[in-house]
């Protein structure tokens, strides 16, 4: 079977994620018990990321170089936006990183 790949966009030269990598990864993570962000308030992060000035591609974070994804799994995660923190108008406040 062969697995399309897309270019990774902070080494596009040689390295490449197949499709659904990250979204397995996450998935993974979930199932490991571990208190992450809830669905709402993470939905509510990437599309913060995605709309961000500083997001690369739609999937990757210029300011720390994480994943998207993987930043706003974290239930005591923050955005590292220069001009402030991106995700705190759009999130639940029942989390810490998620005030309104
Ligand atoms: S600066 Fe914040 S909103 Fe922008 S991509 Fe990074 S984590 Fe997301």
């Amino acid at each position: 079977m062969t697995i399309e790949t897309e270019p990774c966009p902070s080494c596009m030269r040689d390295m490449a994620i197949p499709p659904g990598y990250i979204d397995e990864i996450v998935a993974a993570k979930r199932k490991t018990g571990v208190d992450l962000a809830k669905d709402g308030v993470y939905e509510g992060r990437l599309e913060s990321c995605r709309a961000c000035d500083m997001c690369v591609g739609g999937i990757m974070c210029s300011m720390c170089g994480c994943f998207i994804q993987f930043r706003a799994l974290g239930r005591d995660a923050y955005c590292p936006h220069p001009s402030g923190d991106n995700w705190k108008a759009g999130a639940s406040p029942d989390q810490p990183g998620g005030e309104a």
